[in-house]
């Protein structure tokens, strides 16, 4: 893709996050992967007034090139995006029920085979860290391993995958099952898939849906 449809993409995925009630204001921010380092959105900018020419271009060393500065949460956002080639883009929001888990600094475990959209047995929250901090992309980083999502505690959450459009279907997944997780907490105490349950559905999902080599499925 190239940068200008690239800048029109992150500034859609970030209206739609808002629109579809994962953020409000200037909360939150995104990030896409380009040849020699990534886009991201500017610190405290409305998305609604965002226009492509104000995503700012940075290098992987964390240099900018851009009229206004890059997201507060840049740190995190070029560790991801340095550490895990398979990524392409990062999303981070404060929708209101992955952040009321991650206010309780839980896990989100497999109570749902659908935990498993975000590649393993659970979702982990992060320790607490100061917003814009590097220890706060220390502990986003290792709550990633081996997964797709994770919360940070007291603050928020965080998605990943290939396209920025997936990243922003990752994150209303997220949201959805911190909704759900959120629901059964209150009624009792969910009951838990096991293990090999999860690593059987994790295997499936590395197949599901619709394939260009298997139009059958
Ligand atoms: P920015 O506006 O700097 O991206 O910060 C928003 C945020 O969510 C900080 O964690
Ligand atoms: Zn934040």
């Amino acid at each position: 893709m190239n940068d200008i449809n690239l800048r029109q993409a992150i500034i859609a995925a970030a209206r739609a996050m808002n629109a579809q009630g994962l953020n409000q204001g200037t909360s939150g921010n995104l990030s896409a992967r380009t040849d020699d380092g990534l886009l991201i959105t500017p610190s405290g900018v409305s998305y609604e007034d965002l226009r492509p020419g104000d995503i700012v271009a940075m290098g992987l060393d964390g240099t900018a090139d851009g009229a206004m500065p890059p997201s507060s949460e840049w740190r995190f956002h070029r560790d991801i995006l340095a550490a895990r080639p398979e990524a392409g883009a990062v999303l981070h929001a404060h929708s209101p029920f992955a952040t009321t888990l991650a206010c309780l600094r839980r896990d989100i475990p497999a109570f749902h085979y659908m935990i498993a959209v975000a590649g393993g047995r659970d979702i982990r929250c992060a320790p607490y860290a100061t917003f814009g901090t590097q220890a706060l992309a220390d502990g986003a980083l290792q709550a990633l391993e081996g997964r797709g999502a994770c919360l940070l505690a007291n603050h928020g959450m965080i998605a990943i995958a290939e396209t920025v459009p997936a990243a922003l279907a990752l994150a209303v997944e997220v949201e959805t099952l911190a909704e759900q997780y959120w629901r059964a907490l209150q009624v009792g105490e969910p009951v838990l898939l096991d293990d090999a349950e999860m690593d059987r559905v994790v295997e499936k999902f590395k197949t599901y849906g619709q394939r260009e080599d298997d139009p059958d499925g």
